[in-house]
């Protein structure tokens, strides 16, 4: 049974974090959506949000749990017996921090390795941070996001 870990910030869920999951799910048994707290970066739904939305959406998949993580990501592994971590890559500008962070987990946890896939092309332009700006911009947002996230916002701006 090979478990890995996809974590991140799910500010909210996408229809890029989406892609790699179920990609992620051809490689591996069970895959743990981990909502795991990125203190460089001002979140616009609160944790408890982000999982309700990270649950809705990801209900219909088998393989798949929610779970949040405020300590290092790679303890959680160990604790839950997961060998890798899931990333996913868009651009260049990806590559660096990525990169790092990569070093970054294998100085604390030389046991759990990383995996990369590569966003679709046309996913390319989906960050939590555009579907954002987009929505506090009044674009239609839907076709990027489960449908979930479109009411949360709804909700949001009550
Ligand atoms: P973090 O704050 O940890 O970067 P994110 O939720 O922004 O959390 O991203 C989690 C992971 O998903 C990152 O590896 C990111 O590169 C990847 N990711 C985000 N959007 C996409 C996308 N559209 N296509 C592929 N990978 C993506």
């Amino acid at each position: 049974m090979k478990k890995a870990v996809y974590p991140g910030s799910f500010d909210p869920i996408t229809i890029g974090h989406m892609e790699i999951l179920q990609r992620s799910l051809e490689v591996f048994d069970e895959v743990t959506i981990l909502l795991a707290v990125n203190p460089n970066k001002r979140s616009t739904f609160s944790v408890e949000e982000r999982l309700e939305m990270m649950k809705e959406a990801t209900k219909d998949l088998k393989g798949v749990t929610v779970d949040f993580c405020p300590g290092l990501t790679v303890d959680y592994c160990h604790k839950h017996g997961a060998t890798h971590l899931i990333r996913g890559l868009r651009a260049v500008t990806d590559f660096e921090y990525e990169f790092q962070l990569s070093a970054a987990n294998h100085f604390a946890a030389p046991d759990i390795d990383m995996v990369f896939f590569m966003a679709k092309q046309e996913n390319t332009f989906i960050s939590s941070s555009t579907i954002n700006e987009l929505h506090r911009a009044g674009v239609d947002i839907s076709p990027l996001v489960p449908p979930i996230v479109v009411e949360m916002y709804k909700k949001l701006s009550k």
